[in-house]
């Protein structure tokens, strides 16, 4: 039994591992020059940087065993703090009262506060409830039109209408501005951290590895060679062989193939892989252009100061911004940037072909330093250089009907018994790293058990489902995770 991967980003390395510690053998192919994916560490001159902050949290203890086993030493436990920048504030979040007044004035936060008292009496009465209507319903109208709506438009270039009600659940920690306010009361009088979310921003604390993210996938490929796993970089999946039944061969842009595996898991995009595997008349490949990813302009700039902020990261809401997050990453850890100095990555959200991801990199860098010398946070002279890159990937766009759209594909490659796919790309799921490992050890569970058909979809968890000592074999299916996401 040989298992072949496509991708060799954090679901495909821990798949691998996964599967050679049971003894199955596996052959990894990475259609980039090295491993990582999005959860990799850009380095340069002795800064790091991650592709926006990344913060495991997660309630599933498996998954800290798994990641204790992988990165030792290295794991650390971080705590955070964020921030909305807003109406020329860095607004510390959990917020403080006094904060929110001063930036908003007293007239404006009374509007806030007195919809989101009315909030749990509104419902939702859109036909087809949609980002904007569900945030509305949920926040009140005047949070919506100065937050909510323009950093939506500005993170996914879509007008808020079109994204499904998932985005706001997924983006958005808290439920309404109501619970909203009762959380934020709750831990700031009573310290209250636990809950349901993982990834609220209300927690205190996160896991994170020491030198960046990165050395997760180092971690992870080292151990994947140490038990004789091969990794191959440079290697894009091209084209799928197959019959009506199974998966027969992998072919490569380079022109190299692989037919000599059982069983093929795949963690490249969705709708690329199905675009392969589904012949060119199938109507089903229809499909695949309906859905779209969200690309992302990460400029990573090195600074000869201590700090410019108090934050790990900071949201920039307003549309005048051009970035729509910034990370600083000696929060994080001190070897993280050279003693005195710091890093930080401005996220620029951007499709290929779109203005701003064409526009130069010295334009696109300048806007940045820009920015934070005119919050007087950064000194002009202090800027040692900075590094631009363009990733296509970063989010899958979630417009009204993915869900559908994705099962769909994903129950056209079922038809493969050896085939899954899975993964942030590979589901089209705005997933994290949790769900990610999770899913790696539910794949692994399955395939060490002769299972051959598996086939995962939008609306299944993760947590225990196939993994060792979970409760059965087969993914349980639940109508909406509510341990969801904001990478
Ligand atoms: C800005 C940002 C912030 C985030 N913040 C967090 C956070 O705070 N916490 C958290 O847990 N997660 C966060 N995430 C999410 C996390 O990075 C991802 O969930 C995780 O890295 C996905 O891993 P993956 O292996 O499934 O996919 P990827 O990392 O995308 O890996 C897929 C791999 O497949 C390769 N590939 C693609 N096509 C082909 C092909 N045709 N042939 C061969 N190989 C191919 C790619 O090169 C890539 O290496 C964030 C993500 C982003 C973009």
């Amino acid at each position: 039994m040989t298992v072949a991967i496509v991708g060799a980003g954090v679901t495909g390395l821990s798949l691998g591992y996964l599967l050679l510690k049971r003894g199955i053998p596996v052959r990894i192919y990475e259609a980039a020059p090295h491993s990582g994916g999005l959860a990799s560490t850009f380095r340069r001159d002795g800064f790091a940087f991650d592709l926006g902050p990344h913060e495991f949290v997660s309630d599933n203890p498996a998954l800290k065993v798994l990641l204790q086993d992988v990165c030792g030493d290295d794991l650390l436990t971080v705590r955070k703090r964020v921030a909305q920048y807003f109406r020329g504030r860095a607004l510390s979040y959990p917020f403080e009262v006094a904060d929110v007044v001063r930036s908003m004035g007293a007239v404006l936060s009374a509007r806030i506060v007195g919809e989101a008292l009315l909030a749990p009496l509104r419902k939702d009465k859109s036909e087809q409830p949609n980002f904007e209507s569900w945030t509305r319903a949920h926040f009140g109208s005047t949070l919506y039109d100065i937050y909510f709506g323009p950093y939506t438009r500005k993170v996914w270039g879509v007008a808020p209408t079109e994204l499904d009600v998932a985005t706001a659940k997924s983006r958005i920690s808290v439920d309404s501005a109501w619970q909203l306010m009762k959380k934020t009361v709750a831990h700031h009088f009573f310290g209250e951290e636990e809950f349901e979310n993982p990834h609220s921003e209300l927690r205190h604390s996160f896991l994170y590895v020491r030198h960046g993210i990165g050395r997760l996938h180092e971690h992870l490929e080292q151990r994947v060679r140490e038990l004789g796993g091969e990794i191959s970089f440079g290697k894009r999946l091209a084209n799928l062989e197959r019959d009506d039944k199974r998966v027969r061969a992998l072919e490569f842009d380079d022109g190299t193939r692989d037919s000599a595996f059982d069983y093929v898991a795949s963690s490249a995009p969705l709708p690329l892989v199905a675009g392969l595997a589904l012949g060119a008349n199938d109507p089903r490949r229809v499909a695949v252009q309906k859905l779209p990813f969200r690309g992302m302009v990460f400029i990573f700039l090195r600074v000869k100061q201590p700090k410019t902020a108090d934050f790990h990261w900071i949201y920039f809401p307003e549309p005048r911004c051009t970035f729509q997050r910034t990370t600083e990453f000696v929060h994080f850890g001190a070897e993280m940037a050279p003693p005195g100095c710091t890093s930080i990555a401005f996220e620029i959200a951007a499709n290929p072909g779109e203005a701003l991801w064409n526009k130069p990199d010295a334009e696109l860098v300048k806007a940045c330093v820009d920015e934070y010398v005119r919050l007087g946070w950064l000194e002009p002279e202090n800027v040692l250089g900075a590094d631009v890159l363009r990733v296509p990937h970063a989010y899958p766009i979630q417009v009204s009907g993915f869900r559908e759209t994705a099962d769909g594909l994903i129950d056209a490659l079922g038809q493969f018994e050896n085939f899954v796919t899975l993964g942030r790309q590979g589901l089209f799921r705005y997933c994290n790293i949790n769900e990610c490992l999770e899913m790696s050890l539910d794949v692994t569970a399955a395939i060490a058990a002769g299972q051959r058909s598996i086939r995962y979809q939008q609306a299944t968890s993760w947590i225990g489902a196939f993994a060792e000592g979970g409760r059965d074999a087969r993914p349980a299916n639940i109508s909406e995770r509510t341990s969801s996401v904001r990478g």
